[in-house]
């Protein structure tokens, strides 16, 4: 079937047929190596590093949710992250988002800056700052869309147009937030996407993971390459959690995103909340952008706290159904503040750059139900400010 929907490729595609017991999931092979039939010539693998046909059943799976010529599954994200940029060499320039990753604007500030590869961090919601920052060995365009922790939306197909790639510089999408399901980067005009798999494409907290994906064979060919050399591939049980939590991502990315959205009104008009950032409100700034870039807003918000109202600590501990956790994207409802927790890897500095402040709490919406998580947060909000009527009651 050519055509098939997202739901059906998510469900069916790399999912050979298995010729030797019928077995309709795809077979957990984790041989680390296989067997040559003469020198020279194999089945197919010959040795897990470099190919297994569980992680080939997860990349081909992956290639097609992203709609790419290719994809490759790393052990982790930051492993897909290093893959890409060691496409680079010495000398060149690469430009990302000031407000990307953490761990991503560690990995280009402390690591690949040694190595030569220097990095301009730009504010991307304006294309402008891009051609500002554009040099003749700007060979890498790093975009992450919605960004983390602020939701701020970057126009993917008018960043490419800016920087006007022929052959450079490949834009790179790290896709991680919103999911293929909701965001297809390829189809904008990026050269190649990333996730960790780790969030929702995997989606229950269980693996850690990533995902290279190229939008043609010889990009892919070059990835191959770097991931095999480097050794960065996945292992084969860990595939095989990945493609068994990928085929319910469309299903489960609508319950988060329904929580998210009714979340994000809830924040919207409570008293202890000074800002909530979520593409889906009319209020938020890419908010227009999103409606056209995206299929859907997705399962992550963030909230600014009125913290002369409400105390921060206590809101955590008062929560029982949000585990105070960082990483995102599993079935359960995480929270975290991003200033000391998923941020801490990025220096004050270019936090405070980014927009981020110590009340920001961030929320990764699971798939619980919709009621439940607005009670305990409403709940929580209340026993957690500062004067609450109980208490101004009991001192009378
Ligand atoms: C978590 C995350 C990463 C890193 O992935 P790991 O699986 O933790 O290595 C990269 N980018 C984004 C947007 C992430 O959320």
């Amino acid at each position: 079937m050519e055509k098939m929907k997202f739901t059906t490729k998510a469900v069916h595609t790399g999912v050979s047929k298995d010729s030797s017991y019928n077995s309709v999931i795809t077979p957990l092979y984790t041989s680390s190596t296989f067997r040559f039939n003469k020198v020279g010539e194999t089945n197919g693998y010959d040795y897990t590093r470099s190919g297994n046909p569980t992680r080939t059943a997860l990349c081909e799976n992956l290639a097609a949710l992203e709609g790419g010529a290719a994809g490759y599954a790393t052990a982790t994200g930051m492993a897909a992250v290093t893959g890409v940029l060691h496409l680079l060499k010495s000398g060149d320039h690469v430009i990302a988002g000031n407000d990307i990753y953490g761990g991503t604007y560690r990995l280009l500030d402390s690591v690949f800056r040694n190595m030569g590869v220097e990095t301009t961090f730009v504010d991307m919601s304006n294309p402008e700052n891009l051609n500002k920052a554009l040099l003749p060995n700007t060979k890498l365009v790093w975009i992450e869309s919605p960004s983390n922790p602020l939701m701020n939306i970057v126009d993917i197909k008018m960043m490419v147009k800016a920087v006007n790639c022929e052959p450079f510089p490949l834009v790179c999408v790290d896709n991680t937030f919103p999911s293929p399901y909701l965001q297809r980067p390829l189809e904008l005009g990026a050269h190649l996407v990333v996730h960790s798999t780790t969030k929702y494409i995997n989606g229950h907290s269980d693996v850690v993971g990533g995902a290279i994906i190229a939008k043609d064979k010889e990009l892919g060919d070059r990835i191959a390459f770097v991931v095999n050399a480097l050794g960065l591939a996945q292992a084969p049980f860990d595939s095989w959690l990945v493609l068994r939590g990928v085929k319910t991502l469309a299903l489960r990315m609508e319950q988060h995103q329904k929580n998210a959205h009714a979340l994000a009104e809830f924040l919207e008009n409570h008293k202890a909340v000074k800002k909530v950032y979520y593409p889906g409100l009319k209020s938020h700034k890419g908010h227009k952008l999103a409606s056209v870039q995206m299929s859907g807003f997705g399962g992550m918000l963030s909230f600014d706290l009125d913290d002369t109202v409400c105390d921060m600590h206590k809101l955590f501990e008062n929560l029982s159904l949000y585990a105070l956790a960082e990483s995102l994207g599993g079935v359960e409802s995480l929270i975290e503040a991003p200033w000391y927790m998923s941020h801490l890897s990025m220096p004050e500095q270019a936090r405070k750059e980014a927009g981020i402040n110590q009340y920001n709490i961030r929320v990764s919406l699971g798939i619980e139900d919709t009621d439940d998580l607005i009670d305990d947060m409403s709940r929580a909000l209340d026993a957690s400010q500062f004067h609450t009527v109980q208490e101004i009651g009991s001192e009378v």
